[in-house]
């Protein structure tokens, strides 16, 4: 590649048309090229050009704008800047001041130049506020960038001409095809081989190789190279929005504004950045003998663009996998672009996203839509990112949300502070996609995983709620008998057991009764089985009406019914069983026009101390009930 390039650069060359630096500044890059060079020599010779050393004097204390001792000689400027920045400086400088015209009449010199020197001024303020690199020599970097541009038009002014009219209006990946297939490169490559000519150090050459395409570039995501790279796509796209007409503006704005913060330059320093542009960028137009222009205030220009986000092209996102498992993400972000940013990043991996400007709607939305994950700078208004992590873990239905705390580099150090309020994760601005992309996938997995538990855990829930209601509906079947309803003979043992146990803790009086139908056997034969389950059932009913509540019937067979009464001692027992008997006598059934006549029988009996078990208990009962049968039936037998 490097051998194209270096051919069509010799080739160029031979035309003797090549934008070189001509003169003092030719011999003062040559002569900062070599090795033995001493700054002493390099003064002397920018100082034997008045006109160059005004300006490079002048320029030194643009760029040095903030120190505190302004530049007055040649030997100032070289000791500040440096023997490499001042020798880019003075090629920049001698370039624009050979290069302000031209033959070519489609080409505007004028706007290439100052939109050259802004790139340069706003990338030199943006590595300045980012802290990266030497901001003298991204300067250079900025307005050289373009470089291989001029050359070509330089070269060929006729032919680059008519291709200008020809391909006005359209992407500029279209200008770089049409410049390959008539000149066999594109300006990029030749700005690359043109600074690798004039010895700019090679990391700058991928620089203006790249820099109006960043995302083409083959350097790491969130590198420092990378940053750079983006640092200076966003330079030149401020220079875009000041010289654009009024009618494109906005369209640009919103732009710049999304670029300014996938490198997380949020919008009030690009506001201050902006301005300080425009200032120092009417400095060097005097500078230079250029025409003065005005630009609006930056806050202006980016209050008015409010409108055309909506219109912007939205980066592609290649990492973003759409094959995901969608989740319901509120951002909360007071920085209008970087929401937008995030917002298109988690559209293009398929989520569904809400957004809110600070903490306290953020609660509110957190509430009613119930995200499964919170992504929150750390500096919103009202509440900040960290106070509402720490709100929503303390609230019963938010606990269990994935949040991630975005936080500036600069304020690293509230990481600790993030985590011990719960968050899941933190990343630091600017935001790489390929390493955002993956921490979605991470929460991804934990959400789901939560969500699964939590459907699990209702099957559970309803599955063990519909198992007791069952067991419970079982148990009672097992207890119960199913004709009369009333409890069955198992029910009885268990309960008379319990009874049992009772009196002998507490003293208390047990009794129990045992009730037989007399001559039910003729019922079933005069009437048939179906009106002896009748009667039967009429019985137990009396039964049930005529105990006291306390006393337990329960069907014990057949036609026997066991009836347990706690708290009642013989006498007792005897006056209920005597109501039962009454109430059995005085109970007449009809049937197809006769009436049923019933009477039982029922033997008593009261644990005393000599009762040695249940049974003994019962068969006593059992005596008296045959008792009662033998002496004519219709009777209580009590125990004697
Ligand atoms: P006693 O006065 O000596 O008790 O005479 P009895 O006829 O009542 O006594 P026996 O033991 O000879 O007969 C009991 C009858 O009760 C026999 C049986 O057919 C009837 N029986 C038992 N269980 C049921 C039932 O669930 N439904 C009906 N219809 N009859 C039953
Ligand atoms: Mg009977
Ligand atoms: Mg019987």
């Amino acid at each position: 590649m490097e051998v194209v390039e270096n051919s069509i650069l010799a080739q160029l060359r031979k035309s003797g048309r090549l934008p070189t630096p001509k003169g003092v500044a030719l011999e003062v890059i040559n002569l900062t090229q070599r090795e033995n060079a001493s700054n002493h020599d390099i003064v002397r010779l920018i100082s034997a050009d008045p006109a160059l050393s005004a300006r490079v004097i002048s320029a030194a204390n643009v760029l040095l704008a903030n120190s505190s001792r302004p530049i007055v000689t040649i030997t100032d400027a070289v000791t500040v800047l440096g023997a490499r920045a001042l020798r880019q400086l003075v090629l920049g400088i001698a370039l624009i001041a050979d290069y302000r015209h031209g033959p070519c009449k489609q080409f505007d010199y004028q706007y290439f130049w100052t939109h050259s020197l802004l790139t340069g001024i706003a990338a030199r303020h943006l590595a300045a506020h980012a802290r990266l690199a030497a901001a003298e020599e991204v300067f250079v970097l900025g307005l050289l960038g373009n470089i291989g541009q001029l050359a070509l038009v330089t070269v060929h002014p006729k032919e680059y001409g008519a291709l200008l009219g020809q391909i006005k209006g359209k992407a500029l990946k279209e200008l770089y095809r049409h410049e390959h297939d008539q000149f066999g490169c594109d300006h990029a490559e030749l700005s690359e081989a043109m600074l690798a000519d004039m010895h700019f150090p090679k990391i700058y050459q991928v620089m203006v190789r790249n820099f109006m395409q960043p995302e083409a570039a083959k350097v790491t995501e969130g590198s420092r190279d990378w940053q750079l790279l983006h640092l200076l796509h966003l330079a030149s796209l401020i220079a875009d929005v000041c010289l654009a007409g009024q009618a494109e503006r906005g369209k640009l704005v919103a732009t710049l504004r999304l670029q300014a913060a996938r490198v997380a330059v949020e919008a009030g320093d690009l506001i201050e950045i902006g301005d300080a542009c425009a200032r120092d960028w009417l400095g060097w137009l005097a500078l230079m003998n250029m025409g003065a222009m005005h630009i609006p205030s930056f806050a202006e220009l980016l209050n008015q663009s409010n409108a055309a986000d909506t219109a912007i092209e939205v980066p592609q996102w290649p990492y973003a996998n759409q094959d995901n498992y969608k989740m319901r993400v509120l951002v909360v972000e007071h920085d209008r672009s970087m929401l937008v940013l995030l917002e298109s990043m988690l559209k293009a991996a398929g989520h569904d996203v809400m957004t809110a400007r600070d903490g306290v709607e953020a609660m509110s939305l957190a509430e009613l839509q119930h995200p499964q994950l919170v992504i929150s700078d750390c500096l919103t208004p009202q509440m900040d990112g960290i106070a509402l992590c720490r709100k929503l873990r303390e609230s019963y239905d938010q606990r269990n949300m994935y949040v991630i705390i975005l936080t500036a580099q600069k304020s690293v150090d509230r990481l600790v502070e993030a985590f011990e309020a719960g968050a899941d994760d933190c990343m630091v601005k600017p935001l790489t996609q390929k390493i955002f992309f993956a921490r979605l996938r991470a929460a991804q997995r934990v959400v789901r995983l939560q969500e699964e538990l939590a459907f699990d855990r209702e099957q559970m829930l309803r599955f063990s709620k519909e198992l007791a209601a069952s067991n419970e509906r079982l148990l009672r079947l097992a207890l119960t008998d199913a004709l009369t309803e009333l409890p069955n003979r198992r029910f009885a043992m268990e309960r008379i057991e319990q009874e049992w146990a009772l009196t002998k803790r507490g003293g208390r009086t047990l009794s129990c009764m045992m009730v037989d139908i007399d001559h039910f056997k003729s019922i079933n034969d005069k009437f048939g089985h179906q009106i002896g389950d009748e009667a039967l059932k009429a019985v137990a009913s009396i039964l049930r009406q005529s105990a006291r509540t306390q006393d337990v019937v329960c069907r014990y067979g057949g036609e026997e019914f066991l009836i347990i009464c706690p708290d009642a001692d013989l006498d007792a027992a005897y006056q209920g069983a005597e109501r039962l008997r009454l109430n059995v006598a005085a109970l007449s059934l009809k049937n197809q026009g006769i009436n049923i006549k019933l009477t039982i029988s029922i033997g008593v009996a009261e644990k005393k101390d000599s009762t040695a078990s249940i049974d003994d208990l019962l068969n006593h009962a059992d005596e008296c009930l045959y008792a009662a049968k033998g002496g004519g039936r219709n009777r209580t037998v009590i125990e004697k």
